[in-house]
């Protein structure tokens, strides 16, 4: 059996966190499976789907590497909705329904308040049928025998049909909900495992039955527990955040990736610079029932850790100012996004803001200045300077490397000194001392 799993997102909004990871889980166990992972777009509500939105959602996945085999979009296979709800009516599995939603309210009220379960009740056959009046459909469930699956998260999943309410699959207007269309479509894209949030469990336990009406075996299911913000207050953002803030925000799309392809499972998190590796791991048993909480300070971490490891050929086209290989290697340490790089460039290539030097480290970087005038750049100069000015004032430690960054850096930390320097070059370095000495 190849594998085949899909990503349905629907046009409405731009792609959040959470949608990324299901597009991700998706993505991760075909590879690791051999297998494809499609993209179809979920764009039966023509009122709330916007073309706009379907653009991004293409660019986002294109951003993270997310790559579908193919792609259908629902707006374009209404022909066969039509075609496979006229199949089910005709077999005596979707029927007619006249109530108005005040009146099914009011049914739920009553039936709450007698303490039933609030299921929608079927009009027994020969009920007078309102006249003039377009109906809205349901499908009829089998309240034969319990639904059940082993769902590849939850474990045995067990549903009484009779305490279903028969869905709506089809309103008035003769536009569609989302169920039915969807299993029609699993079913033409021989979809073998349908990956996606447990706020779909409800829905799968009535697909099931839909697969079946339809003739067709239904795929595997896995329910992954949602996710959530790690602080509260981030909980609104993380709906609301699209990952196309995090790119601009400077984010490596592997960071965020690496993220989301471990949290919530048993497994460590770690930076990995391929979906290959990530596909390696992937597996769902080892993902965990409760909640996974995500934390923005996290992909942050994994951002840096990421970049740490990073050749040049792996970021040189989003570089900025043209940076090369030896100034990449010797400022990937220290960036934690890659916009960092630019700055840190204008310490090897550009002007730095001078800081104030103390006296007492004066006649220090006087004499930093002569020394390196007279040293061979291109063999360790760093090392050759430090070891002198260490000889001839007895200063060491912080006391002899931290004014010398200084003055080099005008900064306190940043990346290892000896590439730095060679980078700067001699001239500059002269000069930088000097100023400070005087
Ligand atoms: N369009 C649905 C959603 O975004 C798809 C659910 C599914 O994967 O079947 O929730």
């Amino acid at each position: 059996m190849t594998v085949v799993t899909r990503f349905a997102p629907s046009p409405t909004g731009r792609l959040h966190v959470g949608n990324i990871r299901t597009a991700l889980h998706n993505a991760l166990f075909a590879l690791k499976h051999g297998g494809r992972f499609l993209l179809r777009i979920d764009d039966t509500d023509l009122e709330r789907s916007r073309e706009e939105h379907v653009d991004a959602i293409h660019a986002d996945l294109r951003w993270l590497g997310l790559h579908a085999h193919d792609f259908v979009r629902q707006s374009q296979r209404f022909a066969t909705y039509e075609r496979e709800f006229e199949r089910l009516r005709d077999a005596g599995r979707v029927y007619a329904c006249y109530e108005t939603p005040e009146e099914l309210d009011l049914r739920r009220k009553v039936l709450l308040g007698r303490g039933l379960p609030p299921v929608y009740e079927r009009k027994p056959a020969g009920a007078p049928l309102p006249q003039g009046v377009a109906p809205h459909w349901r499908f009829k469930l089998d309240h034969g025998r319990s639904i059940e699956w082993d769902d590849l998260v939850r474990g045995h999943q067990k549903f009484d049909p009779a305490l279903i309410s028969d869905p709506v699959i089809r309103r008035a207007d003769g536009s569609w909900l989302y169920l039915l269309p969807s299993v029609i479509d699993d079913i033409d894209l021989g979809i073998t495992h349908v990956v996606r949030g447990e706020d779909h469990v409800s829905n799968s336990a009535v697909q099931l039955q839909m697969f079946e009406a339809l003739g067709a075996v239904a795929p595997h299911f896995a329910h992954e527990a949602l996710l959530v913000a790690a602080e509260g207050k981030l909980s609104k953002r993380l709906g609301s955040t699209g990952v196309d803030a995090l790119r601009d925000a400077g984010i490596e799309a592997m960071a965020l990736l690496s993220l989301l392809a471990r949290l919530g499972t048993s497994q460590p998190v770690e930076a990995k610079r391929t979906l290959g590796e990530l596909a390696e791991g992937f597996d769902f048993s080892t993902f965990g029932r409760a909640p996974a909480h995500f934390d923005l300070a996290e992909v942050e971490q994994l951002n840096a850790k990421l970049l740490h490891q990073l050749d040049y050929a792996e970021v040189a086209d989003r570089l900025p100012n043209d940076i090369g290989e030896a100034e990449w290697l010797a400022l990937r340490g220290n960036v934690a996004h890659l916009g960092e790089a630019a700055e840190w460039l204008r310490v090897i290539r550009g002007d730095i803001e001078v800081t104030e030097v103390v006296p007492d480290d004066k006649p220090l970087l006087a004499e930093a200045a002569s020394a390196a005038a007279e040293l061979d750049w291109d063999n360790d100069p760093w090392h050759a300077l430090t070891a002198k000015l260490k000889d001839s004032t007895g200063r060491k430690g912080k006391a002899l490397f931290l004014p010398l960054r200084r003055a080099l850096t005008g900064r306190d930390a940043g990346p290892e000194m000896g590439p730095l320097v060679r980078l700067m070059g001699k001239d500059r370095a002269v000069s930088r001392f000097e100023k400070a000495g005087r």
